[in-house]
């Protein structure tokens, strides 16, 4: 749940925009969400803020029962996938994947039977031992997503995850999203500007609007699947 949430930035010149501003929405537990609305309006903010990456500047952010606003970004149980994949080039498949459990006391081969279980989750099990580069970029989003659900968060935000991808792929991606949602259960909000987009994948979709935003309590909730 958000409560109030806003987030002012402040430049070097001291001139502010209020990207994010008294923003209350609750998101039910194991539903995908999507969060709509045109460029410049806050989603990304708004993301960051959940994830722990911007401080808030007023508002709360409850997971369930507990108030994260203050905690650390790797307390919070997050897991984040962005539009460009942002995948180690460097790396091979296994050990971008592997990443996030370096140096969280996991015995090694634990670790890799986590790697391997994700890999199978996302669909790339084959893919394991190349490098991001020789993947295509609805794969290279999979890995992002293993990437992101294998310390298994509370919480999985992706912002804008198929923007990069062409239209079959973009299409393809968004069924695998839908199906790892379900399959895993975890929470999961889905920053999108597109609306055909949003309403195809979402159980429940969030309108932002910078003109409504001020006025409204609650985001206007467009759509609602049973
Ligand atoms: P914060 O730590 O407040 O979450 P960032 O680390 O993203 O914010 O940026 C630090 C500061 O740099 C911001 O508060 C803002 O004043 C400035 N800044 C960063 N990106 C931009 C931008 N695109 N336009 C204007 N100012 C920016
Ligand atoms: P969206 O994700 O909906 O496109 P953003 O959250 O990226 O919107 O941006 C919301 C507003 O905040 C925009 O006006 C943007 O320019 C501004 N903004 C975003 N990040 C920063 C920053 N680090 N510093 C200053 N302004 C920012």
């Amino acid at each position: 749940r958000l409560e109030n949430l806003t987030k002012v930035f402040t430049d070097k010149s001291g001139n502010q925009t209020r990207a994010v501003d008294q923003l209350t929405i609750t998101i039910p537990s194991g539903k995908l969400v999507g969060l709509l609305g045109p460029s410049g309006c806050g989603k990304s903010t708004t993301l960051f803020m959940i994830a722990g990456l911007h401080p808030v500047t007023e508002g709360k952010i409850f997971f369930g029962e507990d108030d994260v606003t203050r905690l650390a970004p790797e307390k919070r149980g997050i897991g984040l996938v962005f539009q460009n994949y942002a995948l180690y080039p460097h790396m091979t498949i296994r050990q971008n994947i592997m990443f996030p459990l370096e140096n969280l006391n996991i015995k090694r081969q634990e670790a890799e039977k986590l790697v391997v279980e994700m890999a199978e989750l996302v669909g790339i099990r084959d893919q394991l031992d190349k490098k991001p580069s020789q993947l295509s970029g609805g794969q290279q989003q999979r890995v992002a997503i293993a990437r992101a659900l294998v310390k298994k968060p509370r919480v999985l935000l992706l912002d804008e995850p198929l923007s990069n991808l062409d239209a079959r792929l973009r299409l393809q991606t968004r069924e695998e999203i839908k199906r790892i949602q379900r399959e895993t259960g975890i929470t999961t909000i889905f920053v999108t500007h597109d609306q055909e987009e949003a309403m195809s994948i979402s159980d429940q979709m969030v309108v932002l609007n910078f003109g409504m935003q001020q006025q409204m309590d609650e985001p206007q909730v467009m759509y609602n699947k049973p």
